[in-house]
């Protein structure tokens, strides 16, 4: 049974990482971006946990697209010797801590900096982190399913590579000796916190939609 399924995202990145992970799936699932996407006020992302802010975002952006499975994720980096952070406010880190350096460099750039200074003196073994992802699908404002996925790494003190967004210059995979900004999008498709959640939310969705049929 061939899915589709409707991305509701706008960040670039996020969207790269899909269109990778859409090119591996292209036999079983089509994904398309939702319609209008830019015109919808997004849902505020005020929840304690990646599983409710993607929860609550699907919910409001089924209510876009009538019948259809739409799906919306929510991610970040959480840094064991920061307790977690910056977490569900990954996004928003250096916007947070009113982190005056650098107010010309893109969000990303400010975040990454704060990272290192924030993790300046620690030693590569307590530099350990994971990137989280829960993806949610919703239909007609109901959530149908919901699945998460990690990926684990340690923190570097200066970027390395030019691929990805995010944190992934500074996001190191010890298992390939590269950082997530130095692998091509497939190869982080194969790996990825969110890789890994769209390969767990696909078997619920299609032992789901199949029994649906039966
Ligand atoms: P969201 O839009 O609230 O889900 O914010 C996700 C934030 O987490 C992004 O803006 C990045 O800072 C970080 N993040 C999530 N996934 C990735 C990734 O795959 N690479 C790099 N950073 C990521």
């Amino acid at each position: 049974m061939r899915l589709t399924l409707y991305v509701a995202t706008s960040n670039p990145g996020k969207l790269r990482d899909f269109a990778a992970m859409a090119e591996a799936w292209r036999r079983a699932v089509d994904f398309l971006p939702l319609p209008g996407l830019e015109r919808i006020p997004p849902p505020p992302e005020d929840a304690l946990t990646f599983a409710e802010n993607a929860r609550n975002k699907a919910i409001v952006y089924s209510g876009y697209a009538p019948s259809q499975i739409v799906l919306a994720d929510d991610s970040g980096l959480e840094v064991d010797a920061l307790k977690g952070e910056p977490g569900v406010r990954s996004a928003r880190y250096a916007e947070d801590a009113g982190f005056a350096a650098a107010q010309s460099l893109s969000s990303d750039a400010r975040n990454n900096l704060l990272l290192m200074e924030r993790l300046r003196g620690f030693s590569a073994v307590d530099r350990t982190a994971r990137y989280r992802c829960s993806l949610a699908a919703a239909r007609d404002g109901v959530c149908i399913a919901i699945a998460e996925g990690t990926v684990e790494g340690v923190i570097l003190d200066t970027p390395r590579g030019q691929g990805g967004f995010g944190y992934d210059p500074l996001f190191y995979l010890p298992e390939f000796g590269r950082t997530m900004a130095e692998i091509d999008l497939v190869e982080k498709s194969r790996i990825s916190h969110r890789g890994n959640a769209l390969r767990a939310l696909l078997e619920i969705l299609s032992a789901s939609e199949a029994g649906k049929l039966s």
